[in-house]
């Protein structure tokens, strides 16, 4: 009788301890699942270009579906599809000054299937030899003229590196959106030329996967995020070609999903929350550009990036590093949230690699969000890194599990509206 009702007390004690506990319930298992999966053989390693990635789409909508995530306002799935259109050089003429030029000696940026330059539609710029290459490339790309540009013969290196990328495909979001420049490689004054370009079009659909929770204020939203795909197939190396991105970025997308299961669990949080995968971050970003675009970046309040959370970061397992953190107060917040915990978030350790602006909180920030990449991974020893052995067997699931269960605990005063972050002055970036 005594034993009986002992037991009874420690049931409802532990009861009671369990609905106060503000510790997130976020499972290894669950972890340990979506990783294996996303960085299985079958998905080829997930490239944004191939049909492999139609299957980790399928895989992470499948999980928002049983979550219970409603799609975002206008799409009717969890699927937002969006064109990408590529254009590789395939017929090309290049005359300067009366003579034709091998093609060795230019290369084009150019946005449409055909485009003539000529000496009535384009202006005529040079890179001298003092000039610095990559600069004054960047100042001409971005100028509303169609542009030829003559490049001085001392950056000869810096003009076939940058020929040998521009002559691949060529990818962009509309045909004819931006003007079209070609180079050549010149050390005398141009004064005449004809130029024409065709190039071979295709276009291919690509899909964000992205499913929300919505809050009492409707228009208040915290974004999680973590890019899904990854490089695809790659040189082998012992008999291995498929880079599986199980650290880059698997990892990241269980955080996503399993922030998804633990806010679903909760009452209707304050503000809305949206939690998006992103396609195309290792080929040219394209899912975080796009997705830029169809946010009014007045209504996020915070993005948190999570990007290779699968190993434990310099200072040990139990503790996540956080980029650009001096240019929004968000990492401070999160220490905050978190200092009765045995997880400690701190500075990005490598400033030096520009992670900040390398990830696909990039575009955000530059719209003025608080939007920041959550990271562990020591990326300047790491082996495996977009190489063919990121594979599951070489993560800490439990430190994984712990960064998510630390995100969603620091970023709590922030979905219940206590905290909000301050913007990032837009101009304060690179
Ligand atoms: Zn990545």
């Amino acid at each position: 009788m005594k034993y009986r009702f002992l037991l009874v007390a420690f049931i409802i004690a532990g009861l009671f301890y369990s609905a106060c506990s503000t510790e997130p319930e976020i499972k290894e298992e669950n972890v340990s699942r979506i990783i294996q999966t996303l960085s299985s053989d079958k998905m080829k390693g997930r490239h944004a270009f191939t049909p492999e990635i139609n299957d980790a789409a399928n895989f992470i909508a499948g999980e928002f579906q049983k979550i219970g995530l409603a799609p975002l306002n206008d799409e009717n799935d969890f699927f937002q599809d969006f064109t990408i259109y590529s254009l590789t050089p395939s017929e090309t003429k290049v005359t300067v000054n009366g003579q034709e030029l091998n093609d060795q000696e230019f290369f084009g940026i150019i946005h449409e299937e055909e485009f003539e330059l000529k000496e009535s539609n384009s202006s005529i710029r040079y890179i001298s030899a003092n000039d610095s290459f990559r600069d004054a490339f960047r100042q001409f790309i971005s100028n509303d003229d169609h542009n030829i540009i003559a490049v001085d013969k001392a950056h000869e290196k810096w003009f076939h590196r940058y020929r040998g990328y521009f002559n691949r495909a060529n990818r962009s979001f509309e045909l004819g959106d931006e003007p079209n420049d070609v180079f050549v490689l010149i050390s005398a004054p141009i004064r005449s030329y004809d130029v024409s370009f065709k190039n071979k079009l295709e276009s291919t659909e690509l899909f964000n996967v992205a499913g929300m929770i919505e809050g009492q204020r409707k228009d208040e939203i915290v974004l999680f995020s973590a890019h899904y795909d990854h490089i695809g197939v790659i040189t082998p190396m012992d008999e291995d070609s498929i880079a599986n991105g199980a650290n880059d970025n698997a990892s990241g997308v269980s955080g996503v999903i399993e922030l998804a299961r633990h806010f679903s669990q909760q009452p209707t949080p304050e503000r809305t929350i949206y939690f998006v995968n992103f396609t195309a971050e290792e080929s040219g970003g394209f899912g975080s550009k796009y997705f830029s675009r169809y946010i009014d970046p007045e209504n996020i309040v915070a993005m948190i990036n999570i990007e290779m959370i699968g190993k434990p970061a310099i200072e040990g397992p139990d503790s996540g590093w956080i980029t650009g953190f001096e240019l929004s107060d968000l990492g401070e917040i999160l220490q905050n949230s978190t200092h009765d915990s045995s997880y400690v978030f701190y500075p990005d350790p490598y400033p030096s690699q520009n992670l900040f602006y390398r990830s696909d909180n990039a575009p955000f920030a530059r719209l003025g969000i608080p939007a920041h990449t959550i990271s562990t991974t020591p990326i300047d020893m790491d082996q495996d890194y977009h190489g063919v052995t990121d594979e599951f067997k070489t993560l800490d699931i439990s430190h994984a599990t712990h960064t998510i269960q630390a995100i969603a605990k620091g970023t709590q005063v922030i979905i219940s509206g206590e905290k909000t972050p301050t913007r990032i002055n837009p101009d304060s970036l690179r």
